[in-house]
């Protein structure tokens, strides 16, 4: 099963692709996240990524598609994988529909998750991240016990440094333009579930989560 998750920064394509991961038992593929280990270790692909990553814009197609190529040779995401925040351009979709038709594979589905931009903005500057396990924290909706420290692990949480108003309206300016194409390219292909989550409708990322899980049992998505 092949899983693409789009949506805008804040969305939480993050939490949902952990949480589907953990119901339907396959690997979450992050390149947001493969992107800032390589840059906490200050590669050559670290300092490369940063330059983009900083200014709110894309990491280059050609060295997100090669990344990604070499992730999906690898042995743990051979029977299923969500990709979280890859593909993010029409380049990068054409590329994948590509690999996966050499690999005998395809899409299974695609999960575009909408939401009001006055909420995105606010989850994106009140967002807390533990770097040790990866667990997501909302300062205000979902705040850890103990201030600033992981409730699963007892690491101190980081902020994102592209979590601020100003390369937020850079990554939210940079999606319209180059990412939300994706939404017909998949509709095309009958392969797009679109979801609303949004406070607004009491409805999160687990509600979602749990629509998802039931939609791929009813329809027999594999
Ligand atoms: P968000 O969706 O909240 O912006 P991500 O962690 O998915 O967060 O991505 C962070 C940054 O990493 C993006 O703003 C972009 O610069 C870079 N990035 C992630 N995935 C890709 C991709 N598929 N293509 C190009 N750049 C990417
Ligand atoms: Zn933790």
């Amino acid at each position: 099963m092949i899983i693409i998750m789009l949506g805008a920064p804040g969305t939480g394509k993050g939490t949902v692709s952990g949480m589907l991961s953990n119901e339907l038992n396959i690997p979450q593929v992050s390149t947001g996240d493969i992107f800032r280990k390589h840059i906490n270790e200050h590669t050559e692909l670290g300092e490369l990524a940063e330059k983009y990553i900083s200014k709110g814009q894309l990491v280059p197609d050609d060295v997100t598609i090669d990344l990604v190529k070499d992730r999906l040779q690898q042995q743990d995401v051979q029977s299923g994988v969500i990709l979280d925040g890859f593909p993010r351009t029409v380049k990068q979709a054409e590329a994948l529909d590509n690999m996966l038709e050499n690999m005998n594979k395809n899409v299974s589905m695609t999960i575009n998750l909408t939401t009001p931009e006055k909420e995105l903005i606010e989850r994106i500057v009140n967002r807390r991240q533990c770097p040790n396990c990866k667990a997501s924290y909302n300062l205000v909706l979902n705040p850890p016990k103990k201030e600033n420290i992981c409730d699963k692990c007892g690491h101190e949480l980081t902020k994102r440094k592209d979590d601020n108003k100003d390369t937020f309206k850079d990554r939210l300016k940079t999606y319209f333009n180059q990412t939300s194409p994706l939404v017909d390219y998949y509709e095309k292909q009958n392969k797009l579930y679109s979801a609303l989550v949004s406070q607004s409708i009491n409805k999160m990322g687990k509600d979602v989560t749990k629509d998802v899980v039931e939609y791929i049992k009813k329809n027999h998505i594999t």
